[in-house]
């Protein structure tokens, strides 16, 4: 779901943020995959327009601050954004981080429907940041196709 300028500043503006370059574009470009990115990634994906690393990061807080980018995934440590808007959930799903080529993909929120529970765990599962790590299924592809 990519989203226009206008799209952005409005996002922006709904959440009482003030409107700049560097939000507009960050806000953009985790519109754009949907999946969660972390600073390096979103960096990758803003290619060479001359953003200013430090700029970018402390945006991503103010994003992440204002409930518009929540952190919802830390493989390995490394914090992961995505758009709160961006799926249904808001993605409280599962995440499954490949050990391979180091992506961040989303899972249907049914894998851990089972996980449930009532009393006094309740909240606290259901707020959990659900993270699998292993390979993903094109890692795995390959693997198959071109055995080391
Ligand atoms: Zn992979
Ligand atoms: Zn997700």
């Amino acid at each position: 779901m990519s989203i226009t300028q206008d799209e952005a500043r409005k996002q922006l503006h709904e959440r009482g943020l003030r409107v700049t370059a560097p939000r507009v574009a960050v806000l953009r470009v985790l519109a754009e995959t949907e999946t969660p990115l972390s600073h390096t990634e979103v960096l990758e994906r803003l290619g060479d327009a001359g953003w200013d690393p430090a700029t970018i990061y402390r945006n991503l807080v103010k994003l992440r601050d204002a409930g518009v980018a929540p952190v919802v995934s830390r493989a390995e440590g490394i914090d992961r954004y995505a758009l709160a808007g961006s799926r249904d959930d808001g993605h409280r799903h599962p995440h499954f981080a490949c050990e391979d080529c180091g992506r961040v993909a989303c899972l249907p929120a049914e894998l851990t429907a089972s996980m449930s529970v009532d009393g006094a765990w309740a909240t606290s599962v259901q707020k959990a940041m659900v993270q699998l790590r292993g390979e993903c299924p094109e890692c795995l592809e390959r693997a198959g196709e071109a055995p080391r």
